[in-house]
């Protein structure tokens, strides 16, 4: 039983608030990205227009925020064709329940996540070890649990297409999670990166804090299998993408994405591996 009542974010509150907490960018027309506290929520969809897909469900208590947003941005009232989950982290799912509560809409994943949301499964323990800042002290903290969506949860389609949204792939980009992925366009070479890399150094608490832009790997608390993180960076960057949305962080475009993208591939091991960690044999 108390297992199970645990499989829930309707009653966690983590203190921990970025200075772009609250706040939007409009970062093409169609893609307008929402930091609640240290995470990003994306919008796709063109304003004022009654169709679009949320990407990635926000901190526990974000529900209000969102909803705020959605109905500033396509009109009070409005609700999403779909929620698609890059992964099923207590803070890219901290609001579903309740958002769920309110929209009746459906909610997708890979295959390999559906188990953390669908009460089967807890995700690994966070890595008390990776060294880099305060962060993974207070990583320590975050929760691991699943959730439990029961079937509102339904698995990405096999042909690689993104329901509600033409035009989008789904891309497996393991490593984070089992069933991490990443959303690309061709049209215009935007990618919705989740945590496969992100824009801020996670490990450390002040460039949380603050927003401070720099690309790095995926979350070290968090990830546990590192060679499968290593090639879904060297497959993204192999895209070459013009955009990049990431789970934390200012979004990263054009020449600077390209650069420190390509070095961050190029580099992973130095860059993003952490030398201690709890899923690492240590040498
Ligand atoms: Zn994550
Ligand atoms: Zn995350």
């Amino acid at each position: 039983m108390e297992h199970k009542s645990k499989q829930t974010f309707r009653h966690t509150y983590i203190p921990l608030t970025s200075s772009t907490s609250g706040m939007g960018i409009e970062v093409k027309e169609d893609i307008y990205v929402l930091n609640t506290q240290i995470v990003n929520v994306t919008l796709a969809g063109l304003p004022n227009q009654d169709n679009f897909v949320l990407i990635d469900a926000g901190m526990p208590k974000a529900d209000d925020e969102i909803i705020e947003a959605v109905n500033k941005r396509f009109g009070e009232g409005s609700m999403p064709k779909a929620i698609i989950l890059t992964h099923g982290h207590f803070d890219h799912v901290g609001a579903l329940e309740e958002l769920l509560d309110k929209w009746d809409v459906p909610v997708y994943a890979h295959e390999l996540e559906i188990p953390y949301l669908t009460g089967q499964k807890n995700y690994p323990e966070p890595d008390y070890k990776a060294e880099g800042g305060l962060v993974p002290d207070i990583a320590r903290f975050f929760p691991n649990h699943g959730i439990d969506l029961g079937n509102k949860v339904q698995p990405l389609p096999a042909d690689g297409s993104v329901p509600e949204m033409p035009g989008w792939r789904w891309i497996h980009t393991p490593g984070h999670t089992p069933g991490h992925i990443s959303l690309y366009r061709e049209e215009d070479g935007f990618l919705i990166a989740g945590d496969a890399f992100v824009g801020v150094k996670q490990e450390s608490l002040y460039k949380v804090l603050t927003q401070k832009q720099e690309i790095s790997g995926p979350p070290r608390y968090f990830t546990t299998d590192w060679k499968a993180a290593k090639d879904s960076v060297i497959r993204l960057n192999q895209l070459n993408p013009n955009f990049a949305v990431t789970g934390h962080g200012l979004p990263l475009l054009e020449e600077y994405l390209k650069k420190e993208l390509n070095i961050l591939a190029s580099n992973f091991d130095e860059m993003a591996i952490p030398k201690h960690s709890i899923y690492k044999e240590e040498e």
